[in-house]
């Protein structure tokens, strides 16, 4: 494909390795693609503040120094985190009471990072070093049986 007037080869690729307004957001959140956000991800979120689409409060696992981050980057007044999307937490994980599961795979679908390994019917366990500390297995499970505990 012909470049664009004025530009070479060695631009072109300088411009394609240089981080996008929506990477340098998204390099500020927590990767714990919780949905907090209201987004599918923290990536779905970079790229609403990076359209200008979304606010930068949206995000409890960051907290208020979160916020007060993507606020800088964007050249904005800094916000409190929205407590009504949820209560900033330390680092914490997952950890599944083996005597408890039955095997039913629901928290594996559940998992938006890959962390729990399982087969049906087979006792599951949660890989600490994957393990964002979302949540989102939680509900996700019919016996009650995943807890979350502080990350070491
Ligand atoms: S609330 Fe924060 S950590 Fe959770 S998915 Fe959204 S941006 Fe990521
Ligand atoms: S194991 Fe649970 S808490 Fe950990 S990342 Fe997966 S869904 Fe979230
Ligand atoms: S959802 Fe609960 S019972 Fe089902 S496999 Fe996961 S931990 Fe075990």
């Amino acid at each position: 494909m012909p470049l664009p007037p004025g530009r070479t080869r060695t631009t072109e690729a300088a411009l394609s390795m240089t981080p996008s307004l929506a990477d340098r957001l998204d390099d500020l959140l927590p990767q714990t693609q919780c949905g907090q956000c209201g987004f599918d991800g923290c990536r779905p979120y970079a790229e609403a503040m990076a359209r200008g689409e979304a606010d930068v409060d949206r995000c409890p696992p960051g907290g208020d120094a979160g916020a007060r981050r993507l606020a800088n980057l964007l050249g904005r007044p800094p916000l409190p985190y929205d407590r009504a999307r949820g209560v900033h937490k330390p680092p914490q994980v997952a950890l599944i009471v083996e005597a408890d599961c039955i095997g039913c795979t629901k928290c594996i679908h559940a998992c938006p990072v890959d962390a729990i390994i399982g087969g049906s019917r087979h006792m599951h366990v949660v890989v600490d070093p994957l393990c964002t500390g979302c949540e989102l297995c939680v509900p996700a499970c019919p016996v009650d049986c995943i807890v979350l505990a502080p990350a070491t």
